[in-house]
This record gives structure tokens, sequence and C-alpha cells, in this order.
């Protein structure tokens, strides 16, 4: 395989994992985006899906969300909070409840300016509750 082409391949499948999270509102960790993704290109590896992944992440094109057991993407890079349930680990988008949330944006405090904020809540989701 010529690099041009090594190239080409890498490219469709970065578009594919980066349309993939476009997607879905899941929040989905690195290995579920590896399972999704392995059903239309079932030759694509792991480590392949990871590094695409951590390259989105490193260039702001998608965000991470840290929870205990493992990190969840976004590919909605807008400013907005999230949910994190302490029991399935799921994420869940917490927008038009949440909308004190971005009171602060674009405001001076005493520590200087805010340009973007991050905010997770946690707690017990409401399938878990059942
Ligand atoms: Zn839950
Ligand atoms: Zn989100």
């Amino acid at each position: 395989m010529t690099i041009s082409q090594k190239r080409e391949r890498m490219t469709a499948q970065k578009s594919f994992i980066f349309d993939y999270l476009k997607s879905v509102k899941t929040h989905p960790s690195a290995e579920v985006v590896y399972k999704e993704i392995k059903k239309k290109l079932p030759n694509i590896s792991q480590g392949t899906v990871y590094r695409v992944l951590n390259n989105f992440k490193e260039k702001g094109e998608i965000q991470a969300i840290d929870t205990k057991d493992t990190v969840h993407f976004d590919a909605d890079i807008s400013d907005h909070a999230h949910f994190i349930c302490e029991k399935c680990g799921n994420v869940f988008d917490v927008m038009s409840e949440c909308s004190e949330c971005g009171i602060l944006k674009n405001k001076k405090i005493k520590a200087g300016k805010i340009n973007h904020y991050k905010i997770n809540f946690y707690g017990v989701c409401s399938a878990c509750k059942k």
C-alpha cells in the first residue's frame, strides 16, 4: 500500500468515526465506539479507533468526559453540562434544565474572564432508580 493510499484509508476511517460520534447523543466510551465502528468497518483495529479519538480530542474537535470507570466522548463541543450516573456510568446532556449553567459565561470574575465551562453533575439516572 502506498503512503497516499494509507492516508486515504485513514481519512475515511477518521470521518467515519467522527460521523458516528456526531450521530449519537449517548456519549460512548472508546470501547463502544470501536464496537460500533467495527460493525461497518470490520478491518479497523482498536488501536486505530483509540488513536483517532485521542487525536480529535487533542484538536478540540470532540470533548472527553471523564467518569470513574472510563472516558466518554461527545462530538458536541458546545458548552453544556453533563449528568453522570454513579450506578451505570451513563452520561446524559443537561441542556434545557440548566440554563443557569452558562450564566457566568463571558463574565469577568475575580480570577479572570470565563470563556468556557465544564460542569458535571453526579447522581443516579431514572433508569437505575427504578
Ligand atoms: Zn444509571
Ligand atoms: Zn454532551
